[in-house]
């Protein structure tokens, strides 16, 4: 079992995003927990004064550390230095910090609790990552107004990670940014696995995208406004299926996110079929 905290000045905000689909599903089913905490529960004035004007100047208004440490020391974590053998992180939504990645949510995703913190306005008082966090995480190169969003992300990307979330067990190892498998690399007519259920012998999702994107995903009718489903897919071919679904990935990959090429893994056949289409890998750099 998984347990998030959010510490907000928008609890309501999560209404929506914890509310549908996956994320509802692996919370109702006491795979995950979630809990929200209002930022404002945890101030002492009157006027429940969460925020203050930075020193030294400058536009907007900053979060208090008082509150957000108050809240935070009222979870019950392990001390920060013995956190991480706890199974436990605090994390600050952040523009200024690491960049999420799926690589980020499968780690999350072995924790016991993660407790995020979402700021607002300016930011957050910087003595609050000194003092609490583990990490500064950010979803992206773009800023927004509220650490909010970025924690609903974190939130979805890493539950439906959890083993007995989705509904086949390998159904998030196969897709975009999926981990390196070096066997199905080696040898891709492996990639079907043992036939240990049904549907299993079916060609899985990108095959161990290994660093690369999914491959592009058709449903009936066959022919849709004149766009015919690509020949492959439509007959029972199972190794042209894969191999037209490795090659669709990746010219995906070069035209959307060449800079995932780079760190791919890539077999001789991947490669030739780059090529094909213009593609040179950068030479390394010495
Ligand atoms: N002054 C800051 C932006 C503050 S935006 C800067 O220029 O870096 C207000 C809050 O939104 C931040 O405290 C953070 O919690 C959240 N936020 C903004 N952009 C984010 C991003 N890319 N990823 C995660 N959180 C973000």
């Amino acid at each position: 079992m998984i347990r998030f905290d959010i510490v907000t000045l928008f609890p309501d905000f999560f209404r929506g995003p914890f509310d549908y689909g996956v994320v509802a599903r692996a919370l109702r089913s006491g795979l995950a927990e979630a809990h929200t905490h209002d930022l404002r529960d945890f101030t002492h004035d009157r006027h429940r004064t969460v925020d203050d004007r930075p020193f030294g100047g400058g536009e907007g208004m900053v979060l208090k550390p008082q509150p957000i440490v108050d809240c935070v020391e009222s979870l019950g974590l392990a001390p920060k230095p013995i956190r991480d053998t706890a199974h436990e992180t605090v994390l600050l939504l952040s523009a200024q910090g690491k960049r999420f990645t799926q690589a980020t949510a499968r780690r999350l995703a072995t924790l016991d609790r993660i407790v995020l913190l979402c700021g607002r306005y300016e930011g957050v008082d910087e003595r609050v990552s000194q003092l609490l966090c583990d990490d500064e995480l950010s979803i992206g190169d773009y800023v927004l107004s509220g650490g909010e969003l970025g924690a609903a992300v974190i939130l979805d990307a890493t539950l439906r990670l959890l083993p007995g979330v989705l509904g086949h067990a390998d159904s998030s190892r196969y897709e975009s940014f999926g981990e390196a498998d070096p066997l199905l690399i080696c040898h891709p007519e492996r990639s079907e696995g043992p036939a240990s259920t049904p549907g299993d012998n079916v060609p899985r999702s990108t095959h161990a995208s290994a660093g690369i994107l999914d491959y592009p995903h058709y449903t009936r009718p066959a022919d849709f406004r004149g766009l015919a489903v690509p020949g492959p897919l439509a007959n029972g071919d199972h190794l042209a299926i894969r191999r037209w679904r490795r090659h669709a990935a990746l010219a995906k990959t070069l035209a959307n996110r060449p800079d995932l090429l780079a760190k791919a893994a890539l077999s001789d056949d991947d490669r030739a079929f780059l090529t094909t289409l213009g593609y040179s890998p950068e030479p390394e750099a010495s």
